[in-house]
């Protein structure tokens, strides 16, 4: 799944509304302060004239560096005033400074070329929320993941795992949190516990992208076959500060899917950015159905987690009939 253009436009248009807000409440605050304090608004209107003023230098060609620094210099010197203005009459120093809920971007979603961490943080969060994962994140937490369907060594691989996962989230690190491979058969709790790593990242203010091998794969097939409608999708992979990719071997498998996710985790771990993988494949078929280049890394530098047991979803089936 890669960032939807309808996620985009959204989050592009709610980022142009917190600057369309940040305007208006200046300007409600400057007509506020300019029809009581008449010293605010002779001072307000001088600085309004900055940019007419090195206009008119342009256009007359007496814009050199001199006079420019001296427009500044007057420039600083007047707002240095207004804020002591503001003070003295009992408002704060920067009242009349526009409050961008983004001080880096002026909420406008890129500085310079580069978009700016506030929106691929309203992307993730949107992508997150349309992925289904935030419902699914709702009833699969790490308080409603349940201990008793599994007994015996089952039993204490699981509290391993959980305590593991935990202790990750709650340190999570993008720099120094390790990679983790979950390993076992479907309906053993692996989707649930990384949904629940990946709500908390998320909520913690990181950027995290969890997405199905297949997934990962069609965004670069679109990106190969010039449909790429991803705005850089394939970057984010390698950028984001947790990657989680779900059903690894489920994918379909050539020498193109293979390079893609070895392209994906090697530079991930090269650039030491955690990645959690969930499979459902034994150690064997991983080594049977990917290049041992793949292999050799994963089992090299991510942690194992291993699940076992009897599939949950069956169990509560049978729970639920008795
Ligand atoms: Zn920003």
């Amino acid at each position: 799944m890669a960032y939807s253009k309808e996620n985009y436009d959204r989050v592009k248009q709610e980022i142009a509304g917190r600057r369309q807000r940040a305007f208006a409440e200046y300007e409600m605050r400057a007509a506020e302060t300019a029809s009581t304090l008449p010293e605010v608004y002779e001072l307000n209107r001088k600085i309004a004239m900055t940019g007419p003023k090195i206009l008119d230098a342009a256009m007359e060609h007496r814009l050199d560096d001199d006079a420019l620094e001296s427009i500044k210099k007057e420039n600083t010197a007047l707002r240095e005033k207004l804020r002591r203005v503001l003070e003295k009459n009992g408002y704060p120093a920067d009242y009349l400074e526009v409050k961008y809920t983004c001080e880096k971007c002026g909420d406008t979603g890129y500085v310079g070329i580069d978009m700016c961490s506030c929106m691929k943080e309203a992307l993730t969060r949107a992508e997150f929320q349309s992925s289904g994962l935030s419902r699914l994140a709702e009833t699969q937490s790490f308080e409603t993941f349940d201990l008793s369907f599994y007994t015996g060594r089952d039993l204490d691989l699981m509290k391993i795992n959980l305590e593991r996962l935990r202790e990750f989230t709650d340190n999570f690190s993008e720099e120094t949190s390790d990679s983790f491979i979950l390993l076992g058969a479907t309906g053993l709790g692996k989707t649930h516990l990384s949904t629940s790593v990946a709500a908390r990242v998320i909520e913690r203010g990181y950027s995290v992208i969890y997405e199905s091998a297949q997934d990962v794969i069609s965004t670069f097939e679109q990106i190969r076959f010039g449909r790429d409608y991803t705005s850089g999708r394939d970057k984010e992979y390698q950028d984001c500060d947790l990657l989680i990719i779900d059903d690894l071997g489920v994918e379909v498998s050539n020498q193109f899917t293979v390079s893609c996710i070895y392209n994906v985790i090697n530079s991930r771990l090269v650039r030491g950015k955690p990645t959690i993988i969930n499979t459902n494949l034994s150690q064997g078929e991983m080594r049977q159905r990917y290049a041992d280049r793949i292999t050799s890394r994963i089992f090299g530098e991510f942690r194992p987690l291993l699940f076992t047991g009897l599939d949950v979803r069956q169990q509560k089936i049978g729970r639920a009939m008795k």
